[in-house]
């Protein structure tokens, strides 16, 4: 057995099936090996069901009289049956579920896990997990739980498993250790638990190896990224203070600070890897409209990668009302962009300076002169295969100087793991004169009472109002108010305001006039989706209304409130929720606190890191366990690498550890 063989190598495993593991990213035996299971159960002590309480409970039994029917709401089928024991019986519910029907054998007895609670007007066992008695091992009464992935249920999982459970003795190690099999024994332990405590250790250490890869992987980046060549950009010290002298404003410690961090990084020969960690609002864009300014000083071409084409035309007018008397030729580029031709030439033939665009700038008739420094605005809304391929526009033999923006702050643990190769400045300032934006939630019913009389009361001073919508249509079975009907609300509320509604899919030129006329303050009120979420800057907006508010993350959330209070008057965020439940410790935190960095900590510790990072990366960041909150580990096993990597023979020797971590590697390289 080779670890990195398909599946389909293994017993019980054939092409059908390898099709749908394939799907859910198990390829390789060693993939299936790590196909934790999400959770246990215990069956250590069934209640019988006389004795039955609401709330979470095991119970053992047999199933009769299940059936399924279809809900009046389309999409929903609900399939019920009666579970008995000695002692009673009581109802069972699953939703979307309809394959129960044909799963029990009746009989046979099951243990069925899950909350019993009333619904509907009557208590039942609400989608109880369940199991066949005789499958779960009566010792430990653990039962593991896997993550069904379409035809392949828990239990599949499990017999899967389970016909491998001889072939666990050879797997090898993974990396040098004082404890000679533990792998192998942690992994048998996490799939055939005898306890839960030897699930925990098992899973300890396991968290140790993952963290092992991903602080090497790291850290051979920056070894990597070291040996690359870049175009060294002398810093000029008068010519920038004259520039900095032309700002209506002077700079933040902070962005200063970041700046000169970035300056030295680019004198040098080795290219600069720097990540710009800002708060929303915190001037990211000044710092690097400085790099962009230091590097054509000096003949250099600069891209500057833009999410959306919002946030591109923003930074065009931005900069070019910056730079362009500075002589400095300033071009947008995006997917609208009329006379591509000609301004593709102009790039290629380096009569272009700084070029910022979106996508668009990332296709191959895009050719630079002289490409020194890449600036990427939000960096994680991009792909590792988009970030390099910009990378590859630099001058045959040299890496372009990168400097990497988010407004989404990387909590610490993750800094010394994953982005342990990026050299970081931190923007923890905002501009002077800055007030904080108080945040209330608000239930949809009170909106009348407490939002409208705000609306009013900021529009009558001339300051602006976003309105974030979920949907762009009308939809009649969700429960979301779409853009258009709400404008047309509003309206309705407030004759006298100008108001308008934006969304992604309206033509670019339509999107741009309608940016340009409520950054010009042309409109009162602007109902949009999350469109205008990341980036956009109008600082006499001091309103954001954000409905159905339970829906976001809370980043995304964070990243739309910071659109407001970019000015100096007070500003405001309301959070609507429909009011029916209690609202999530969520929009709590966020109602407390407007620090970014706060709230990243809080994130990661709710969500865990691949929740957050993962999805903003398109999945490449899949921790199997969330143990990057860990602080300790992390700082043990970065001691371990340092003493992995001073034997060269390491490298050689444990090429599955080799092997594995090229995902980690490319995840954070810039270069
Ligand atoms: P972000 O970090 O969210 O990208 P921006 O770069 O959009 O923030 O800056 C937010 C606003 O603050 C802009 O209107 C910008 O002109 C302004 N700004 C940036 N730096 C300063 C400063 N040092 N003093 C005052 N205003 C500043
Ligand atoms: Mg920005």
């Amino acid at each position: 057995m080779n670890l990195f063989d398909d599946v389909e190598t293994l017993k019980g495993v054939g092409s059908k099936t390898a099709e749908i593991l394939s799907k859910c990213g198990i390829r390789t035996v060693r993939d299936f090996f790590y196909n934790l299971p999400r959770d246990y159960e215990s069956y250590e002590r069934p209640i019988s069901i006389a004795e039955i309480r609401p709330g979470k409970v095991v119970v053992k039994g047999k199933i009769s009289e299940i059936s399924t029917r279809r809900a009046r709401k389309r999409n929903l089928s609900i399939t019920e049956g009666v579970v008995s024991d000695k002692t009673g019986s009581i109802k069972v519910v699953w939703f979307n579920q309809s394959y129960r029907v044909r799963q029990f054998a009746p009989d046979k007895e099951y243990y069925f896990t899950g909350n019993y609670e009333l619904k509907n007007g009557r208590y039942s066992l609400i989608s109880p997990s369940a199991a066949l008695v005789s499958d779960i091992d009566t010792k430990s009464g653990l039962n593991p739980i896997y993550v069904a992935h379409g035809a392949l249920k828990s239990r599949d999982f499990k017999r899967l498993v389970g016909n491998l459970r001889d072939k666990f003795a050879l797997i090898p190690d993974l990396l040098p250790t004082v404890e000679p099999g533990k792998r192998k024994k942690s992994l048998f332990s996490v799939h055939f638990p005898s306890s839960p405590e030897s699930v925990e250790e098992a899973r300890r250490y396991l968290a140790y190896e993952e963290l092992f890869e991903l602080i090497l992987a790291a850290k051979l980046n920056k070894r990597e990224n070291e040996k690359l060549k870049a175009e060294p950009i002398t810093f000029r010290l008068e010519t920038v203070k004259e520039f900095l002298g032309s700002l209506p404003f002077e700079l933040t410690g902070a962005q200063k600070k970041a700046a000169w961090e970035i300056f030295q990084d680019m004198e040098k020969e080795t290219p600069m890897n720097r990540l710009l960690q800002g708060d929303v609002g915190s001037g990211k864009t000044m710092v690097a409209a400085l790099a962009a300014y230091s590097a054509t000083l000096s003949g250099c071409q600069v891209a500057l990668l833009a999410p959306t084409a919002i946030l591109a035309a923003q930074h065009y007018e931005n900069l070019k009302t910056l730079l362009e008397p500075f002589k400095i030729t300033v071009a947008l580029l995006t997917g609208a962009t009329r006379d591509k031709v000609n301004l593709k030439e102009n790039i290629k033939n380096g009569k272009i300076n700084l070029v910022i665009g979106t996508h668009a700038l990332l296709t191959d008739d895009t050719e630079f002169s002289r490409l020194s420094l890449v600036i990427i605005d939000e960096q994680h809304r991009f792909g590792v295969e988009q970030r390099q391929k910009l990378a590859l526009k630099s001058p045959q033999g040299l890496a372009p100087h990168l400097l990497a923006m988010t407004a989404t702050p990387i909590p610490r643990s993750l800094q010394l793991t994953v982005f342990g190769d990026l050299d970081v400045s931190i923007l923890n300032q905002l501009p002077r004169g800055r007030q904080p934006i108080k945040t209330t939630i608000l239930p949809e019913i009170e909106m009348k009472e407490r939002l409208y009389p705000k609306i009013s009361e900021v529009v009558i001073r001339r300051n602006q109002v976003y309105w974030v919508c979920k949907a762009i249509d009308d939809n009649s079975r969700a429960e979301t108010v779409s853009v258009k009907t709400r404008a047309a609300k509003l309206k309705q509320i407030f004759p006298k305001q100008r108001i308008e509604f934006l969304h992604g899919r309206m033509k670019q030129a339509e999107k741009d006039d309608i940016m340009k006329r409520f950054s010009g303050g042309k409109i009162d009120i602007l109902v949009s989706t999350t469109v205008v979420e990341v980036g956009v800057d109008v600082p006499n907006a001091c309103l954001m209304v954000i409905e159905n508010a339970e829906s976001y993350g809370l980043a995304q959330i964070h990243q739309l409130r910071g659109r407001v209070g970019r000015g100096s008057v007070a500003s405001f965020c309301y959070l609507l929720t429909s009011g029916e439940m209690q609202p999530s410790r969520r929009l709590r935190e966020l109602e407390k606190s407007s620090d970014g960095f706060h709230l990243a900590e809080v994130d990661l510790k709710l969500r865990g890191p691949g929740e957050i990072y993962g999805a903003l990366q398109h999945g490449a960041l899949d921790l199997r366990i969330a143990s990057l909150s860990d602080t300790k580990l992390i700082h043990r096993v970065q001691v371990d690498v340092e003493r992995f990597l001073q034997d060269p023979n390491n490298m050689l020797k444990y090429t599955e550890l080799m092997q594995g971590i090229t995902k980690y590697q490319q995840l954070t390289t810039l270069n």
